[in-house]
């Protein structure tokens, strides 16, 4: 089961590569795997990753757009 609520936020592709932040609102953060650090510019990968999540996302079946239920 890896399916994800349509309501959580995906990070912006632009943002940092260890927490997703954007650079303007980043400053310091702590992430578990660099602990404390600046924005990191990320790479070119995460950028493509990150896209093609809020693609499918968007384009997720069931998701609300087509089946919406009056309850
Ligand atoms: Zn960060």
């Amino acid at each position: 089961m890896t399916e994800q609520r349509s309501d959580e936020r995906l990070p912006n592709p632009n943002g940092c590569r260890w927490c997703g932040v954007d650079k303007q609102r980043h400053h310091q953060r702590w992430a578990p795997e660099v602990r404390w650090h600046g924005w990191a510019e990320p790479t070119g990968e995460q950028r493509k990753h990150r896209m093609l999540a809020r693609r499918a996302r968007r384009q997720a079946p069931g998701s609300g757009a087509t089946d919406r239920l009056a309850s």
